[in-house]
């Protein structure tokens, strides 16, 4: 990874990141709380507090380049054995990435256990699932003032554009109108949209108005009721749960497959739904679209308000990023958040990401922040210029691989291997463009929009069970992607 190296001086970034001295000392613990910042946001929050806040950094090396294969060690400090072996194997990669994207380097992970502290402290004091974390903690956590909300993401720091404008409208509504309006709450969107960021928003306001909140990853909320099953305290989850003012659940994509906590929640959700108690859910696909959830589940996420999150236009990134410099409290000119935003137009995650990079890269390397570093430091995120994928030349390639005609995947015949290519070009159409159910529907012989989310929903599960049907599935996507 040549990136930062060509744009800095290796001396001037050596010498900050090298800890021989106490002024470098801070530069390494700098990083490392930016890398938490951003962890923290990436994380659920308990799992953050249970296992990264607790992390220390010893120090970032720089290996003389081609010597390995990494060329940035970075040693972290685990107060304990039974932390460090649990962070090797979930977290490992994610903390890698965070380090990555900061530095512009690949980065090897290392991690020593804290001298300080006795290499077996107490290991049991150490939550040992996020299960543990909410039930060593009971009714606390309900009571806790932060209800797991994250305090830092608030309607006012959330910027308004045409990709989420009804979705904030909706959310601002609920906000004022717990349980009396819009109930339930479904927003969904992409990665890195803004849907746990709004959440968030409303359950920030609500508290202020003194309501009780909770907000939960659907991770979060299967181990807890799974938890309470076992313990035989099923009673407690209840009233729990009652108590509350607003239930947020983030990510109910997670909760698929999970029989016995459908059951469960589906009596939760009706319960607090009857008590006009509001809840939001948050997940990457609408209602009608998720795998694995129960239809009367799917019926009951949709009978309220559904709303989504599309990917910022260029404007709103600009304003996002003057948004997020400001909190950052670093001087941003237009110019240069001009740059970032031709630069990064996915998600807003990977904007901030790019500001963030952009930021320890000025700092590191002693350099003003204007457009000459960020043409170089954004050089990296080289964007794939994406080929235009059309409807049609999806059909092309997905006719070539199955041997039918183009008249046969836009018509009515029916035969399976017919059937089947006209399911895995819909498929391919809904995720690599950007049409709507009902037009993809239109490229294919005016087909009903139900019809291509079957095709959808067909596909994601035959290719999730059968191993040579996803092989074939991502071969022709690559063709098309090229
Ligand atoms: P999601 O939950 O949809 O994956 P998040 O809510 O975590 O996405 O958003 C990713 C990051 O982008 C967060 O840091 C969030 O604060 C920021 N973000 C997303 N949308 C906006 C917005 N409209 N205004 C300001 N920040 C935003
Ligand atoms: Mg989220």
């Amino acid at each position: 990874m040549q990136r930062i190296e060509s744009l800095i001086e290796k001396d001037a970034l050596g010498a900050s990141l090298l800890s021989k001295n106490t002024e470098n000392k801070i530069d390494h613990e700098k990083i490392w709380s930016q890398g938490q910042d951003i962890l923290a946001k990436t994380l659920d929050s308990q799992v953050y507090k249970a296992w990264i806040k607790p992390l220390d950094i010893k120090s970032i090396h720089l290996s003389p380049s081609n010597e390995k294969d990494f060329d940035t060690e970075v040693t972290l400090l685990a107060p304990n054995k039974f932390t460090r072996e649990h962070i090797l194997k979930n977290y490992s990669k994610l903390i890698s990435d965070t380090f990555n994207d900061l530095l512009g380097r690949r980065a090897s992970l290392k991690f020593n256990i804290s001298e300080n502290r006795l290499p077996s402290s107490r290991p049991t004091t150490i939550p040992q699932k996020k299960s543990e974390v909410l039930l060593e903690r009971g009714q606390k956590t309900l009571t806790a003032p932060e209800g797991n909300l994250n305090p830092g993401l608030n309607f006012s720091n959330f910027v308004i554009g045409s990709c989420n404008q009804f979705a904030h409208a909706a959310s601002l509504q609920v906000s004022e109108n717990l349980g009396r309006q819009y109930n339930p709450l479904f927003i969904y969107g992409g990665v890195g949209l803004g849907k746990t960021h709004l959440a968030n928003s409303v359950g920030n306001a609500s508290r202020r108005r003194n309501k009780k909140v909770l907000l939960v990853s659907s991770e979060l909320f299967v181990s807890e009721l799974i938890s309470s099953l076992r313990s035989n305290s099923m009673s407690n989850f209840k009233a729990k749960y009652r108590s509350l003012d607003l239930l947020i659940i983030d990510d109910i994509q997670f909760l698929d497959g999970k029989e016995r906590t459908q059951e469960e929640f589906f009596h939760t959700f009706n319960e607090l739904h009857q008590k006009n108690k509001q809840i939001i859910l948050t997940s990457d696909k609408v209602p009608q679209e998720l795998l694995g959830i129960e239809e009367r589940l799917k019926t009951r996420f949709a009978s309220g308000l559904t709303c989504d999150l599309q990917a910022p236009d260029f404007e709103t990134r600009v304003a996002i990023l003057c948004k997020k410099a400001e909190a950052k409290q670093i001087l941003l000119s237009e110019e240069v958040a001009s740059i970032i935003a031709e630069t990064v137009s996915t998600n807003v995650r990977e904007l901030e990401g790019a500001l963030n990079r952009l930021i320890a890269t000025s700092e590191l390397a002693k350099r003003k922040l204007d457009e000459k570093l960020a043409k170089e430091v954004l050089l990296s995120f080289s964007p794939r210029k994406a080929k235009e994928i059309t409807a049609e030349g999806i059909q092309r390639a997905v006719i070539e691989v199955y041997n039918v005609s183009l008249s046969d995947l836009v018509g009515k015949r029916r035969t399976q291997n017919i059937a089947f290519a006209r399911q895995v070009a819909m498929y391919l159409s809904r995720k690599l463009t950007s049409y709507s159910y009902p037009e993809i529907g239109a490229f294919f012989g005016g087909r009903d929009h139900s019809t291509v989310i079957h095709a959808v929903k067909t596909i994601e599960e035959k290719s999730s069970k059968d191993s040579s049907i996803k092989e074939i599935v991502a071969k022709i996507e690559a063709s098309i992607c090229g």
